[in-house]
C-alpha cells in the first residue's frame, strides 16, 4: 500500500550512494543485520547493578567495546548468532536502563541538566515526572523516503522553550496532554507498528529525550527486529548520548540554528551550538553515522544559520545525509507576537533555491530525502 502513497520510499534504493551511506540501516531491512538493541541484550557486564555509578559507567565503557567486537563478528559473519549465548544475568542493556535511572535521580538526561529528582516526582524544565506520556502513535507516511513507513511514538513535553514556530505545540508546551505510557505498552506500540509494516521505530515528541529512560527500558520487552530511530532536538547530555550509542542505529537530528542568539531567541534554549554540534559528531563518528540531518529553512536566517548549517555538515560529520526543509509556516506563538514578525512569512522562493545552491554547491546528499 504504502508504495503507492511514497513510491518514492522503494525507488530512494536504487540511488547506489543513498544505499551505502546507509548500508547497516539497510541491511536491518532486509533481515541480514540485527539491529543494536538486539545485540545489546547479548553482551554480560560484569557488574551488581546496585554499585556506585562510576562502577556502572566503567563497566559501560568495556561492554562499549564488547558490543563493537560482536557487533561486526556478526555483521561481518565471523560468526553465527545461534552461536552467542543470551546472558544469564545482566546485559549491556540492562547497566543502560540502570544508567538512565541514576541520571533520572538527578536529572541531566539533557544539558539543561536540571538535577531534579524525577523519580520522586519532582520536575525539571520539561516538567516531566518519572512518567512518560504518549499523544498518539501511528505509521508516519510524511517522514523521508528511505523511512517509510516509519513506526512514529509522539512523546508530549520538550526541553526546548519550545520553538516559537513549533507546530507541535499542542503536545510540547503541555507534557499531560497525551496517554500515561510503561515501558512495556511502549514496546507493544512498536511491536503493533511493526507488524503494520513500519521500518522503524522513530522515537519523537516534543523531544524524546527526557523520556530516555522509559525508551531504553522498553528495548527490553521488543521482541521484533526493527531499526530504532532517534528523532530528535539532539540537546542530550554526554551521559545520554553514551546511552543511545549502541541502540540506536539512525539518527535524525535537527540542527536548525548556526549561532547561539538565533537559538535563544526562537527556539529559548541556551549554548545551542556547542551541544548540538558535539552530539552530531559523536553519533556520526562513534554512532554509525547512519543519519539525516534535518534543517529547517527559516525566513530571513539563510546568511546566519543555514550556510554556515550546511558548511559544517559537509566539513565535520561528510557521511550524513541532509533534508533541506522548505515546509516552514508561521505557526504557535509567531503569528500573534510582534518580537517575532521577521520570521512571520514563509521562506521566499529565492531563498529556498539559494539553500538548494548551496547544498549542490557543497557536495551534499540531500536531494533523494528531500
Ligand atoms: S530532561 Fe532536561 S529539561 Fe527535563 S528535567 Fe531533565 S535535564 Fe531538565
Amino acid at each position: 500500500m504504502w508504495r503507492i502513497v511514497r513510491p518514492d520510499s522503494v525507488d530512494v534504493w536504487n540511488d547506489e550512494l543513498v544505499r551505502t551511506r546507509l548500508s547497516r540501516y539497510y541491511g536491518i531491512l532486509k533481515g541480514v543485520f540485527l539491529p543494536k538493541f538486539k545485540i545489546a541484550k547479548l553482551v554480560p557486564v560484569e557488574v551488581s547493578l546496585d554499585s556506585p555509578e562510576n562502577e556502572l559507567w566503567s563497566e559501560h565503557r568495556k561492554a562499549s567495546r564488547d558490543f563493537g567486537t560482536l557487533l561486526s563478528d556478526l555483521d561481518g559473519g565471523k560468526i553465527n548468532l545461534r552461536e552467542v549465548a543470551v546472558p544469564s544475568s545482566i546485559s549491556f542493556l540492562d547497566l543502560k536502563i540502570e544508567l538512565a535511572k541514576r541520571i533520572t535521580q538527578s536529572c541531566h538526561l539533557c544539558e539543561r541538566r536540571c538535577n531534579v529528582n524525577r523519580l520522586k516526582g519532582e520536575k525539571g524544565f520539561c516538567r516531566l515526572g518519572k512518567d512518560s506520556f504518549v499523544s498518539t502513535f501511528f505509521l508516519h507516511m510524511g517522514e523521508e523516503s528511505v523511512l517509510v513507513p516509519s513506526g512514529t511514538i509522539f512523546f508530549t513535553g520538550c526541553n526546548f522553550g519550545p520553538c516559537v514556530f513549533c507546530q507541535n505545540a499542542d503536545i510540547s508546551s503541555d507534557p499531560d496532554n497525551g496517554q500515561i505510557v510503561t515501558p512495556i505498552l511502549l514496546s507493544k506500540m512498536v511491536t503493533s507498528l511493526k507488524r503494520e509494516g513500519a521500518r522503524n521505530a522513530n522515537w519523537v515528541g516534543g523531544s524524546p529525550t527526557p523520556n530516555l529512560h522509559n525508551i531504553l527500558e522498553s528495548m527490553k520487552h521488543i521482541e521484533v527486529d526493527i531499526c530504532q530511530l532517534w528523532n530528535s532536538n539532539f540537546y542530550m547530555s554526554n551521559e545520554s548520548t553514551e546511552l543511545l550509542l549502541d541502540v540506536i542505529d539512525f539518527w535524525l537530528p535537527d540542527m536548525k540554528w548556526f549561532n547561539d542568539k538565533c537559538a535563544f531567541k526562537y527556539s529559548r534554549i541556551p549554548n545551542y551550538w556547542n551541544v548540538v554540534s558535539r552530539n552530531h559528531l559523536v553519533t556520526h563518528n562513534r554512532g554509525g553515522g547512519e543519519m539525516i540531518v534535518r534543517h529547517l529553512l527559516v525566513p530571513g536566517h539563510i546568511e546566519c544559520c543555514t550556510k554556515p548549517v550546511l558548511e559544517w555538515i559537509s566539513n565535520n560529520i561528510p557521511k550524513a545525509l541532509v533534508n533541506v526543509m522548505d515546509q516552514y509556516r508561521p505557526s504557535y506563538l509567531v503569528s500573534s507576537n510582534r518580537d517575532y514578525a521577521d520570521i512571520n512569512r514563509r521562506p521566499s522562493q529565492e531563498e529556498i533555491e539559494i539553500a538548494y545552491k548551496y547544498a549542490d554547491e557543497l557536495g551534499l546528499l540531500w536531494k533523494p530525502i528531500s
